[in-house]
């Protein structure tokens, strides 16, 4: 017997208990039914986002195919090519997210060496400004002494992504502002700060989500994989630190990660 509440899902089960009697079992499902639902939506997302660009891909393979090849103006054809070259590029980026995820989620927690955070977070914006193109104003605190105890490709990744998102959810001539600072209880804390398009109140609890996008059209347009929050999150976790998204819809966002005091490092000791 199956019982199924909104809230609970309970699995009953008469068994046979000698001498004509019988013993009820309840067993709380929730959990297992939850997690199977998960795993299924989850599922659906992946083909979903995934068959978006190949159908692209196929439609312009397909006018390829069926025109005669002189038919075609050469920059046609390099704007076609051009276009297939993206639609490819975009599924090996939600390919290769995926597989950053599911290495998250599956290996034990983060190997640990002392690595200088602020040279993390040079390199990054370095690649920022480089997709910025001019476009935006960096403004940055850096402590330079300031090392944490952590893993350095998954820290360097988390970083990137609230840079790379900073950049795309601000129009033109925005400011960045980065800081990497030691706070007054011993813990430090890395932030992005943007003067861009915000996020709704009751879109920020869930923009960790797999997927998630607060802005469906405008999300997707910057190419973005919906996977660089939910890599975020689970980086976060794995050093005991602390993500914190505050915006203001329209006028911009802080994302903040907070280490706590022990796994804060000095570069001079
Ligand atoms: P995406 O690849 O779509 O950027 P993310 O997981 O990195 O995926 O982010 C999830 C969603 O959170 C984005 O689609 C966007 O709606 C929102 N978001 C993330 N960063 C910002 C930001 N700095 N400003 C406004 N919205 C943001």
């Amino acid at each position: 017997i199956n019982q199924r509440g909104p809230e609970r899902a309970l699995l009953l089960q008469l068994t046979p208990y000698g001498f004509g009697q019988f013993l009820l079992v309840t067993r709380d499902v929730t959990q297992v039914e939850k997690l199977e639902t998960t795993r299924k939506d989850f599922v659906a997302n992946v083909s979903h986002e995934l068959r978006t660009p190949l159908t692209v891909l196929l439609g312009f393979l397909e006018t390829l195919r069926d025109m005669p090849a002189d038919s075609l103006p050469m920059e046609q054809r390099v704007r076609y090519e051009q276009m297939m070259l993206e639609q490819a590029q975009h599924m090996q980026a939600i390919v290769s997210d995926l597989l950053t995820l599911s290495t998250l989620e599956s290996s034990p927690t983060a190997e640990n060496t002392a690595v200088p955070l602020n040279c993390v977070i040079e390199q990054a914006l370095q690649r920022a400004k480089a997709l910025s193109d001019g476009q935006h104003v960096f403004v940055t605190y850096i402590d330079d002494n300031l090392w944490v105890e952590g893993a350095e490709t998954e820290l360097a990744s988390a970083i990137g992504n609230l840079l790379t998102n900073a950049i795309r959810y601000t129009p033109k001539d925005g400011t960045i502002t980065t800081s990497w600072v030691l706070n007054e209880d011993g813990s430090a804390t890395y932030s992005v700060q943007d003067t861009g398009i915000g996020i709704a109140p009751q879109d920020i609890p869930r923009l960790t989500e797999r997927f998630y996008r607060a802005d469906k059209g405008r999300s997707r347009a910057t190419g973005g994989t919906g996977l660089g929050l939910a890599i975020t999150r689970h980086v976060v976790a794995r050093h005991q630190a602390e993500l914190d998204i505050k915006s203001r819809y329209g006028a911009g966002s802080t994302f903040s990660i907070h280490f706590p005091k022990e796994r804060v490092r000095f570069a001079n000791t």
